[in-house]
C-alpha cells in the first residue's frame, strides 16, 4: 500500500499511557513540539492500580496534580501484608525518605485518561487508535510508519523518539533489543468485584498483600477502590496454577478459598466482572536507549506486580528521559547512558532486590517479623512508598547487603 503522508515533528512518544502522557506532557512544558501515537481509545483497561508515594511527585511536575486530587480516587495510605494470622503494615506517612504521605488506587482507565487529557490540556496533540507499525532508525532521523484506524498509513520523521507502549514494546522488537528477564514467567489472574466488605478491621486506605498460608511464593493483591470496589488477583508461577480450574473466574476462586483470611474477608462480594489472566509479564531490554530512542516504563523493563512499582518506574524514566532531553533539544551533547540509564536501572535495581526477597522469603520474613526496628521499618516504609533512588537510606544504596543482613537477624530471633 502506498504512503500518502509524511510529516516531521520534533519528539513522536509512542503510547499515551502514564509514561507517554507525563513525558509528552513536561517536553510540551519546555517549549517542545511533540506527537502521542496511541493504538487504543481511552478509557481501556489497563491493569496496576495501586500507586506508590513518589509517582505523585511526577504528576506534580507535570502539572497534573490539582486534577488527579480532584478526581475522587481512593486515597492510599501505605500497604499491609498478611500471612496467616500474621499482619505487618506500613504508613507512607512515616518514611526514612519524608516523601509524599499518601497516594491513591485508581481504576487505571480513569487515571490514564484524566493524565493523557491533562496532557492534551497543555497542548500535547494524541492521536487515538493509531498504531506505530514499522520504524526505521537507519536514515538521519528516525521515520515511524502509523495506520489509523481505517487502515490508511502515514510516516512521521522524528528528532526524537521515546516509547512509551508498554507491553507493545514497539522499538524493543523492531530494534531487536529484547532480552529475558531474570524472574520466572508467573501468572496472575484477576477481577474486579464489588468487594461488600464488613470486617471494621479492613483498611480501604491500604493495598492488602496476602501471602498463600502453604506456598509462599503465591500471593494475593486486594486493592479498594473508592466506589465500594476492588481489584483483586492471585499470583503465582506456572506450576502453583497448571492444577487449578482452567476457567479464570473458578481458578482465582479457587485459591482465594486456600487462603480462609481473605475468603471471610470477601464473603459478600458481589463477583460481576469475568476475571482474567496475564502471564510472563517480567521483560528486559539490551538497552534503554540508542541512536534517536529512548525506552520508558513497560516498554523498558517490567520487574513483577508485589510491591506496586511498575507506574512509579514508568513515570520515573518519564521524568528523567524529558530533562536529558530538553538538554539535547536545545543542542548539548548528552550522554543517555550515564545520565539515564544508570541512574535510573539504581532504583530499578532496589526494587529488583527486594522483589527476589519476596519470592524467596526473606524479605517477607523481615516484613513478618514481630520484632523489628522502627528505624528499619521506617527504611522499608520509604521502599515501598516508591523512594528506591534515595540514596541515602541504606536499604537503597546497599538492598541486598541489608536485607541479608537483617533477614538473617530475623531468622535468628523467630519467635
Ligand atoms: P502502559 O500503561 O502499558 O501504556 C502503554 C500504551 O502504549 C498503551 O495504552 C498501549 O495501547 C500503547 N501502545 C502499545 N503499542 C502501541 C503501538 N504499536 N502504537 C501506539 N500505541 C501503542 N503497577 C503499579 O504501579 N501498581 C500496581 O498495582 C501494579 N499492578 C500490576 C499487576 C500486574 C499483574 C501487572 C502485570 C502489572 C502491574 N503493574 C502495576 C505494572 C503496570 O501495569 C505498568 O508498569 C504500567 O502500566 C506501565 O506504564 P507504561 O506507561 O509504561 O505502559
Amino acid at each position: 500500500m502506498p504512503i500518502a503522508e509524511m510529516e516531521r515533528r520534533q519528539v513522536v512518544v509512542i503510547g499515551a499511557g502514564p509514561s507517554g502522557a507525563i513525558a509528552a506532557a513536561l517536553l510540551k512544558r519546555q517549549g517542545h513540539d511533540v506527537l502521542v501515537v496511541e493504538r487504543q481509545l481511552f478509557p481501556r483497561f489497563s491493569i496496576g492500580e495501586s500507586l506508590l508515594s513518589h509517582c505523585l511527585d511526577f504528576v506534580e511536575e507535570a502539572g497534573m496534580l490539582d486534577a488527579v486530587n480532584a478526581a475522587g480516587f481512593q486515597m492510599k495510605n501505605g500497604a499491609a501484608f498478611a500471612w496467616g494470622d500474621r499482619c505487618s503494615h506500613f504508613d507512607f506517612g512515616d518514611t526514612f525518605s519524608n516523601g509524599k504521605p499518601t497516594t491513591f488506587q485508581v481504576e487505571r482507565a480513569s487515571f490514564d485518561k484524566l493524565l493523557a487529557d491533562q496532557a492534551a490540556l497543555q497542548g500535547v496533540e494524541i492521536r487515538y487508535q493509531e498504531e506505530i507499525i514499522a520504524v526505521d532508525f537507519d536514515a538521519a532521523k528516525p521515520t515511524l510508519r502509523a495506520r489509523r484506524a481505517d487502515g490508511s498509513l502515514y510516516s512521521v520523521e522524528a528528532d526524537f523518539v521515546l516509547d512509551a507502549s508498554g507491553y507493545g514494546r514497539v522499538l524493543p522488537r523492531f530494534l531487536d533489543l529484547e532480552a529475558p528477564s531474570s524472574f520466572p514467567v508467573r501468572h496472575a489472574v484477576f477481577t474486579h468485584i464489588e468487594d461488600r466488605i464488613d470486617d471494621p478491621r479492613f483498611d480501604r486506605l491500604k493495598i492488602l498483600i496476602t501471602t498463600h498460608p502453604v506456598h509462599r511464593d503465591v500471593w494475593f493483591w486486594l486493592i479498594p477502590f473508592s466506589n465500594g470496589r476492588c481489584s483483586l488477583g492471585v499470583v503465582g508461577a506456572v506450576e502453583k496454577i497448571k492444577d487449578k480450574p482452567a476457567d479464570f473466574d473458578a481458578c482465582l476462586r479457587a485459591f482465594i478459598a486456600e487462603a480462609p483470611e481473605l475468603e471471610r474477608l470477601l464473603h459478600a462480594a458481589v463477583w460481576d466482572t469475568p476475571a482474567r489472566t496475564i502471564e510472563g509479564y517480567s521483560a528486559n531490554v539490551k538497552s534503554l536507549h540508542g541512536k534517536g530512542f529512548a525506552l520508558l516504563g513497560n516498554a523498558a523493563e517490567f520487574l513483577d506486580p508485589v510491591f506496586s512499582s511498575g507506574v512509579t518506574i514508568a513515570m520515573r524514566s518519564a521524568s528523567m528521559a524529558a530533562a536529558v532531553l530538553k538538554r539535547q533539544l536545545q543542542g548539548e551533547t548528552v550522554d543517555w547512558e550515564s545520565e539515564f540509564a544508570v541512574p535510573l536501572k539504581r532504583g530499578v535495581d532496589t526494587f529488583r532486590a527486594y522483589v527476589e526477597g519476596w519470592y524467596d522469603g526473606s524479605f517477607q520474613d523481615v516484613i513478618f517479623h514481630p520484632g523489628s526496628s522502627p528505624e528499619i521499618r521506617r527504611m522499608i516504609s520509604s521502599i515501598l512508598a516508591g523512594y528506591a533512588w534515595d540514596e541515602g537510606n541504606p536499604f537503597v544504596s546497599e538492598p541486598k547487603r541489608r536485607l541479608r543482613m537483617i533477614a538473617q537477624i530475623c531468622a535468628s530471633s523467630a519467635p
